[in-house]
């Protein structure tokens, strides 16, 4: 009984020593009675005041919200951001400024070494039918990370394959031509993101595995199910065992024209890629802090990556969580809540290329022996929000799930086991850090990601704000109650 009063009545001495008083005069049956009718009624006291406080802190930012006019002046003034580029260097003085505006007590950089990869030019291509005089244009985007052709560009026929293992199928067709891969992006999936880890291993893996063959180049279909012909960009990773070759994303419609006409003569297409690496650079996260009254050496985390690709002004990926994150600071601060653990407001550095930003954080993370209590990070778009997803323990799971009745009212209705973001991602496998994602709708974020239609008009100030909304509520529940 000792034990189960430590656990229930901890948090009201006064009750407690009520209790035990009353204890003196009255059978344990009774006692224990008694003991439930207080708890309950503290934890009504307490799930009032914590609804009261998140009302509050959701009309703060649906009424006086920064978070769509800073993403504006983001996408708009300074647009694509890729590690490196122009772009990164305003975007983080554009977010040490935020920061300072949002109500940061602290706002510093933390220096980082990021990778310079420059796509170098336009990148073009067209395909040409066996007997046909004319090439006619195919709408592409050279992978990131990926080599150019060179000035002359590629000429070669090219073999489509639907999969990997239709690739080793026909391992001995490949050399010389210019392999186009052809997976379709699983409509079958209800969560987009479950389709888009399927098919992302073709632009990772693909040119490197076509390479091993002896191909040239490499056409990867986009990973997406959109109904324009934009092609999306991302990331491809070379193994250092096989010669580097140029690669490119190609727009749905034309992957389904070109997949047509090879299916019927010889097809040769004509490409030209500019990319290539500079020498790496200096890129920065940039970090608010709102200082712990209890525990000032104990951190959570809440952040967004400030770079994007080159070829879009990186509106839902990621500026709608670095926004979001900065305007999780101004409601907080706006509404005078003094948190007692430090809170800080990270926009991480090249995740899209490199993830040395996550990195960093986590190696200074370990070297300073700090304490990470939490981690969450909005980096799937600004849409309506519907779930949170967390990474724990069980215990910390069921803490977590015990919050939904009050967050759900502003959208989240579902909990989920599993969360996170590649920018935490290093923090929670050197930490053991639990580690939260706000996962939005997902059914359009595919159709713009790594597109040039990730734009600020793509997103919706109602929708990205909700999310701040969400997330800001299960920051405030981790920092007042612990995970
Ligand atoms: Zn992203």
């Amino acid at each position: 009984m000792r034990l189960w009063f430590a656990v229930y009545l901890k948090k009201n001495h006064l009750h407690l020593m009520f209790v035990l008083t009353l204890s003196k005069f009255v059978n344990m049956q009774k006692l224990f009675f008694i003991a439930s009718f207080f708890v309950a009624a503290f934890q009504v006291k307490a799930q009032n005041a914590d609804s009261i406080f998140i009302k509050k802190l959701a009309d703060e930012i649906l009424t006086n919200g920064k978070a769509y006019e800073n993403l504006r002046h983001l996408t708009k003034q300074i647009g694509g951001r890729l590690a490196g580029s122009p772009g990164m260097v305003k975007s983080e003085q554009w977010g040490m400024i935020v920061m300072k505006e949002s109500g940061a007590e602290k706002a510093s950089m933390q220096q980082c070494m990021v990778p310079h990869w420059v796509r170098g030019g336009e990148d073009q291509a067209s395909f040409n039918v066996q007997g046909k005089k004319v090439y006619e244009k195919l709408d592409v985007v050279a992978l990131g990370n990926s080599i150019g052709t060179g000035k002359n560009g590629v000429t070669a026929e090219v073999i489509k394959v639907n999969s990997f293992d239709e690739l080793e199928k026909r391992k001995d067709e490949v050399k010389g031509k210019i392999v186009f891969y052809n997976y379709k992006f699983n409509d079958t999936y209800i969560n987009t993101f479950l389709a888009y880890r399927d098919a992302s291993q073709y632009r990772g893996q693909g040119p490197s595995r076509a390479a091993k063959y002896g191909a040239k180049a490499v056409i990867v279909r986009s990973m997406s199910h959109a109904a324009d012909n934009n092609p999306h960009t991302g990331a491809t990773r070379y193994d250092s065992a096989y010669e580097k070759i140029p690669a490119v994303a190609i727009g749905l419609r034309d992957a389904d024209k070109l997949s047509k006409e090879i299916e019927k003569s010889k097809v040769t297409v004509r490409m030209q890629t500019n990319g290539q690496f500079l020498p790496d650079t200096i890129g920065h996260n940039i970090i608010g802090e709102l200082i712990g009254t209890e525990f000032p050496k104990e951190y959570i985390t809440v952040g967004g990556h400030l770079d994007s690709w080159d070829n879009c002004e990186g509106a839902h990926d990621d500026g709608a969580g670095c926004v979001q994150t900065m305007e999780i600071l101004r409601a907080l601060k706006a509404i005078g809540y003094r948190p007692k653990h430090t809170i800080r407001f990270v926009l991480f550095a090249n995740e899209e290329n490199g993830l040395r930003g996550g990195n960093k954080y986590a190696e200074e993370a370990v070297a300073k022996n700090e304490k990470h209590l939490f981690a969450m990070e909005s980096d799937a778009g600004g849409f309506t929000p519907r779930a949170l997803g967390l990474s724990g323990s069980e215990e910390q799971f069921q803490k977590f799930l015990s919050w939904k009745p009050l967050i759900a009212p502003y959208g989240c209705t579902e909990f989920n086991k599993g969360g996170g973001g590649a920018d935490i991602g290093p923090l929670s496998r050197a930490l053991k850090t639990p580690t939260a994602s706000l996962n939005p709708d997902s059914q359009r974020y595919f159709d713009i990601h790594h597109a040039r239609s990730d734009v600020f008009e793509a997103v919706n100030k109602r929708e990205l704000e909700l999310g701040a909304v969400n997330m800001a509520a299960l920051i405030y529940l981790v920092d007042k109650y612990g995970l």
